[in-house]
This record gives C-alpha cells, structure tokens and sequence, in this order.
C-alpha cells in the first residue's frame, strides 16, 4: 500500500477525537510530501537535527512534534517552531525550554513522559515525580512553557493484556491530574504495534511510523 492509503486508512479507523503524529523519522521528505499531499499535517520526529532541516526544507503549515529524548544544549535549535514536545523528564529541561521560549516570544507546549513499561532503559518520570513536578511552585515560574498532558510507552511486548494494563493505568493517573490541572488535553500514547490498545484505553494523541511509512532500515 501506499503512504496516502496508508493514512486514509488510518484516519478512516481512528476516533475524530484522537490526533494522528506521523512518525517520519528516517524517511526522507518525499515520503512526508506524500503524507502531506493525502492531508496528514502533524508530524514527529526523534532527532533535533533532523527535525530542523525537515522544517527547513518541507512545507511552513506542518506542525512538528520532538517526540524522543532532548539534550538541554539542543533546545536552542527547535525552539523558534517546535509545536509539541513529548518527552520531558526533568525540571532542569522545562527551565531551559522556558527560556529558549521567552527569547522567541512563545510559549511551547510540553508533554511529560511517564515510565509505564517494564523496560530499564526507557526514559522517563515515575508517577510520583510526574506528580510532584506538575505541581510544583518552581513550574508555576515557568511563564513560557505549558504542559498539556502527558506520554507514554507501553513495554516492547507480544503480551497484549500487559500494554492495556500499562496503557489503563497512565489513563488514571491522566484523569486524576486532570481534576486539579484543567490545562491537561493530551494523553499521547500508542505506536504502530499498540494505537488500537491505546486508543481503546484513553489515548488522544497516537505515534504512528512504521505502519504509515513502512519500516526503518535504522532508528
Ligand atoms: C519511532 C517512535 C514511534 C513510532 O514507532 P512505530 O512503531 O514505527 O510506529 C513512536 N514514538 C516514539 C517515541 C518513537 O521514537
């Protein structure tokens, strides 16, 4: 199948309510024009310098996303246009956000990842710090960032009753964050492998790569 069917497809299965990120990482901007040429305009890259001169070079109505891990020292880069960053895990990369913001006079949107799965290496908060962070008096100072949900992924796995538990229980702590922080509207979270667990379980926002753009030759 093609890009474009892919994505018709894909939009045609997924709730109105519920945001498609095409994951373009690796695959060069004839392959994102096609997605683009079939309607898709929000995508998600995992790399800075990629995703600068994928800005750079695509067209000005795309709306970004750096949904992998950030370095402090590389905010810089993104933050004249960035639309949504997933992956915040540290107050110290919210401060530096901030303040890369101010100097462009905006205000960025940020999502915190929570660890849910079982995996060591994933990055991430714990519930708890997820927690202590959001509503902390230091992120109140923060006048030019917002956080506006959450992210999360689930344990690389064929054992689907494990990604829904994973999946069900970000969604509660989702919800319970969202009744003393009205600003929450995004729950980001599902992959080519897992969206239709996610999606069942909550999610608003999904990351979809491979099953759009086939697969990577490398991540
Ligand atoms: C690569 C990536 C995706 C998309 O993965 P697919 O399995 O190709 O859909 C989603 N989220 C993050 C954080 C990624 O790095």
């Amino acid at each position: 199948m093609s890009i474009a069917n892919n994505i018709k497809k894909l939009t045609s299965q997924i709730p109105e309510t519920v945001t498609l990120v095409a994951v373009s990482k690796t695959k060069p901007n004839e392959a994102i024009l096609e997605a683009y040429h079939a309607g898709q305009r929000v995508f998600g890259e995992n790399k800075v310098q990629e995703l600068v001169q994928k800005y750079e070079d695509l067209p000005k109505d795309i709306e970004w996303h750096l949904i992998g891990h950030l370095q402090t020292n590389k905010v810089k880069y993104i933050a004249p246009f960035v639309n949504l960053i997933h992956a915040i895990d540290s107050l110290k990369l919210l401060k530096e956000i901030n303040k890369q913001a101010l100097k462009n006079n905006r205000t960025i949107p940020c999502l915190l990842q929570v660890k849910i799965a079982q995996e060591e290496s994933k990055f991430g908060l714990s519930y708890d710090e997820a927690e202590h962070l959001l509503n902390s008096e230091e992120l109140k100072r923060l006048t030019n960032i917002n956080i506006v949900g959450l992210m999360g992924m689930s344990t690389n796995t064929s054992n689907k009753e494990q990604i829904k538990k994973e999946f069900r229980s970000l969604h509660h702590f989702y919800q319970k964050l969202s009744m003393l922080n009205p600003q929450l509207s995004t729950l980001s979270m599902g992959m080519s492998g897992d969206y239709q667990i996610a999606i069942q379980e909550g999610s608003t926002m999904i990351r979809v790569g491979s099953t759009i753009f086939g697969d990577r030759n490398y991540i």
